[in-house]
């Protein structure tokens, strides 16, 4: 049975990681987990924490801590505590499911290195949807992309701390590649104020924050006299988990490599 390690069991993402190794029972267990030394749950058991029952393992002030504990490591916390925990794992022989967003072109660059010691799956968002999406949005891009202007509208909960979302840059990306664009170049981030009419080029971006909003994100291909739009709605985090679960077992035995999530859901053009 696979053991899967949990990085911040105590967050949104990682108590539904906890949910959702436990629905994969016949396969997998979660045997370790990491919360901050001052978090409110600091060293409580696991089960309880993700509001089960009690586990029998207990929360760890750090990775260090219970290497010796898991095969596989998930990580939905913040850039730079995954990217401790990936010298870790690298230096250990740990593969590790990467769900955390927000890494610079840099930290992205850590990853890649690192990959080539271990196996490592890492996708701003692990939803089969989202990922189903990204095939559209490649098909619509090749279709109508130098007809039409491209907007990406990203709608998360108040407590999100990166913007644009992870998914939408990668939304971006998809669709820049698609019409041959560099995003770096052709991507605005917001507007305000008075200024010239809209270059056809770009692809603009807007975020909204509030309330309890799990991901909503919308990609709009706007031409003249017709305008298509692409959505995607996450109304629960268990898709996000169920997907870095199955991307966690897809991972045992597999050789070192940076793998994405069509990787894991064979959606790849080489599958
Ligand atoms: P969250 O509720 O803030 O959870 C992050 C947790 O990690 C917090 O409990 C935090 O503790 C903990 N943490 C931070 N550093 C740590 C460390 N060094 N050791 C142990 N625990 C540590 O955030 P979330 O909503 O779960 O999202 C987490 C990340 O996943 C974000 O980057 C988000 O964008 C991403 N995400 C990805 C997907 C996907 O499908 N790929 C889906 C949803 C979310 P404190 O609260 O004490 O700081």
């Amino acid at each position: 049975m696979l053991r899967i390690a949990v990085a911040g069991v105590a967050g949104r993402m990682g108590k539904t990681l906890v949910q959702a190794v436990a629905e994969r029972g016949d396969l997998a267990r979660v045997s370790a987990g990491t919360t901050l030394a001052d978090d409110a749950q600091a060293s409580m058991d696991i089960g309880l924490i993700a509001g089960l029952g009690e586990s029998g393992v207990r929360a760890s002030l750090s990775l260090h801590d219970c290497l010796s504990e898991f095969d596989v490591l998930i990580d939905f916390t913040s850039p730079g505590a995954t990217l401790g925990n990936l010298a870790l794992c690298a230096a250990n022989g740990k593969a590790m499911v990467i769900g955390t967003t927000g890494f610079t072109a840099e930290q992205k660059q850590q990853i890649s290195q690192a990959a080539t010691r271990i196996p490592v799956v890492f996708a701003p968002n692990m939803s089969v949807g989202v990922n189903v999406s990204l095939r559209l949005l490649d098909l619509a891009a090749r279709a109508l992309g130098d007809d039409v202007d491209i907007e990406i509208v990203e709608a998360h909960h108040r407590h999100k701390k990166d913007a644009p979302s992870g998914t939408a840059l990668r939304m971006g990306e998809v669709i820049a590649d698609a019409l041959g664009r560099d995003l770096d170049e052709v991507a605005v981030y917001g507007r305000e104020g008075i200024g010239e009419e809209r270059d056809r080029k770009t692809i603009g971006f807007a975020t909204i924050r509030g309330g309890d909003v799990v991901g909503d994100h919308t990609v709009i291909f706007a031409g003249n006299g017709e305008r298509l739009e692409i959505t995607h709605k996450a109304s629960s985090r268990m898709t996000f988990a169920s997907g870095a679960v199955r991307a966690a077992l897809w991972l045992e035995n597999r050789a070192a490599g940076l793998y994405s999530i069509d990787d894991v859901l064979s959606l790849s053009e080489t599958d």
